[in-house]
């Protein structure tokens, strides 16, 4: 294979990776040992500011893929890192504008997006911060939906 389709491949397969890894970090430790970060994420704030507690995790989420770009600029054996960490970047991109920007509001660039798999997730997204405590969660994860989300009314926020 030439190298660019290696390359390509191993970024796509970093951006599919990091929904599991997004997944099991969500529900694992931030429904875990690091709520105190998450909690504000759940519970209704109105005049509190602009950012939450829970956008450290964006910078925790960045230190990988700083490590990426470190050791694969720095090092030829190490070269395939770097798309490694362009993936969680661009997982990081795609989780700001989906989760951040279109079920959240937090700007107001795409208000409506009118698709049946757009719909799911914030059908899906919905449910999660249906709870507002730590335990007995649901839909963990943000771009791979549960199919029950598919075709039903949507719930509140
Ligand atoms: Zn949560
Ligand atoms: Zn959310």
């Amino acid at each position: 294979m030439p190298p660019f389709v290696v390359y390509t491949l191993i970024t796509i397969a970093s951006v599919l990776a990091m929904e599991f890894v997004a997944w099991s970090a969500h529900k694992y430790l931030m429904h875990g040992f690091l709520w105190s970060w998450h909690e504000d994420h759940h519970k209704p704030h109105e005049n509190d500011g602009f950012f939450e507690k829970n956008d450290r995790f964006f910078l925790v989420f960045a230190v990988p893929s700083f490590l990426c770009y470190l050791f694969g600029g720095l090092y030829d054996q190490y070269f395939p890192l770097l798309f490694v960490g362009i993936g969680i970047s661009i997982y990081g991109l795609i989780y700001f504008l989906i989760h951040d920007v279109y079920i959240h509001q937090r700007f107001k660039w795409f208000r409506q997006l009118d698709s049946k798999y757009s719909k799911a997730i914030l059908r899906a997204h919905g449910a999660h911060h249906a709870k507002q405590e730590k335990e007995d969660g649901e839909s963990f994860g943000l771009l791979i939906v549960n199919p029950k989300y598919f075709g039903k009314r949507i719930k509140s926020k």
